[in-house]
């Protein structure tokens, strides 16, 4: 569950687009899923969603771009005029896919949505995302109607990642294995935290990453703090330090963590790491096809409450991952959902005592026909580093 919101801005720079057929079938199958919900149309402004569809991200503005994908018909994309050229050279052959409505500045844009989505619609979703402004304008205007949430249906077609974006996502693991290779390979104690986070922003690029998204450096007392911002404190002897690092890279994320450890940790530590690293892998064992996400998360917590750790580790064991940091499914206690062959999602249990120390494990793992794969190849031993 570690890694920062990713800016739809550093999204668009990332994008690096499969073939045109392949975003066809996504706009067909998005549109599938819409009638099956009983929606008459999906709204997507610039979001993740909006780049799953149509393969670029359009520049999120106070100007209304929305793509239109109705149940029945052809999808459109409503876009200021001005828009248009970055959409026509982006989409390419793609264009031919869809109807490009091109408003001017003195044009109701929401009014061009409403004639798009027709006088009979009563349910509508919006891309979960989008700027209450852009909702509350379009609940104005297509007035009467029921607006929804267009995550559900989204994230259907999402979290069912192709063997073309799980070779991307692997790509981006092994970027991710190569920065933190590079970092415990280097001397951390008599550093801040703030100065190792930038040196793994630089590693994280070296390896292959577009954008380093994140680079969480926790020591000491610091890393009880799960989502800690690394900052002045110097690393010394007797140091657990966890790094949670991530970025992208051709569009789909990274995101690992490992737990390095300045000096000999005392017998104490060693066990407890024992425990913690015997949870993620237990977690990784039991993804499987039809097996609930709950049992995952289950997995990993009950050997660390086993152990007598349980009130220590009070987060969710991990979040599916691809052109986002943090997307479905989610591995977490009120989730029954069955995993499907093509989720990936990380595993990423911790142990944490608050005014002590920290440890955390994360790898991003696929579930496939024969059960779960990982698709980072380092060792989740301790990282024993000077
Ligand atoms: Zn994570
Ligand atoms: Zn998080
Ligand atoms: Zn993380």
């Amino acid at each position: 569950m570690f890694g920062y919101a990713r800016s739809v801005t550093s999204l668009s720079a990332a994008i690096d687009r499969f073939a045109p057929a392949v975003y066809r079938e996504r706009l067909r199958r998005a549109a599938t899923a819409a009638g099956d919900r009983g929606l008459d149309a999906l709204l997507i402004t610039p979001s993740p969603d909006y780049a799953y569809l149509l393969g670029y991200l359009a520049p999120p503005l106070e100007r209304l771009t929305c793509l239109v994908v109705p149940a029945d018909g052809e999808p459109s994309l409503v876009l200021p005029r001005l828009e248009q050229p970055l959409a026509r050279s982006e989409l390419g052959p793609l264009t031919e896919a869809l109807t490009l409505v091109a408003w001017d500045e003195t044009d109701d844009p929401y009014r061009r949505v409403r004639e798009l989505v027709g006088g009979g619609a009563l349910r509508v979703a919006v891309q979960d995302q989008m700027w209450a402004r852009f909702v509350l304008r379009l609940r104005a205007t297509l007035d009467p109607i029921e607006l929804v949430e267009a995550g559900p249906t989204m994230s259907q077609l999402r979290r069912v990642k192709s063997s073309e974006e799980i070779e991307r996502l692997r790509a981006a693991a092994t970027a991710a294995d190569e920065a933190m290779r590079a970092i415990t390979g280097e001397r951390l104690s008599g550093r801040t935290e703030a100065e190792v986070s930038r040196r793994i922003s630089q590693h994280l690029l070296a390896a292959g990453h577009q954008i380093a998204e994140f680079a969480i450096v926790a020591s000491g007392p610091n890393a009880a703090s799960p989502h800690h911002q690394p900052g002045e404190r110097v690393i010394g002897q007797g140091d657990a330090v966890v790094l949670d690092i991530g970025g992208s890279r051709d569009g789909y994320c990274s995101d690992t963590t490992r737990t390095a450890f300045v000096g000999e940790p005392s017998a104490e530590f060693a066990a407890q790491y024992a425990v913690l690293q015997r949870a993620q892998a237990a977690a990784c064992a039991a993804v499987a096809p039809g097996v609930p996400a709950a049992a995952v998360d289950a997995a990993a917590r009950e050997i660390i409450a086993d152990a007598g750790y349980g009130e220590l580790f009070f987060h969710r064991t991990g979040h599916g991952i691809g052109l986002e940091t943090h997307e479905e499914p989610y591995l977490v206690a009120s989730n029954s959902e069955p995993l499907e062959p093509g989720n990936t999602f990380s595993v990423e249990p911790g142990i944490y005592v608050a005014g002590s120390w920290g440890a955390r494990i994360e790898d991003i793992v696929v579930c496939t026909d024969v059960g779960g794969k990982r698709l980072n190849t380092l060792s989740t031993d301790l990282h024993l580093v000077e």
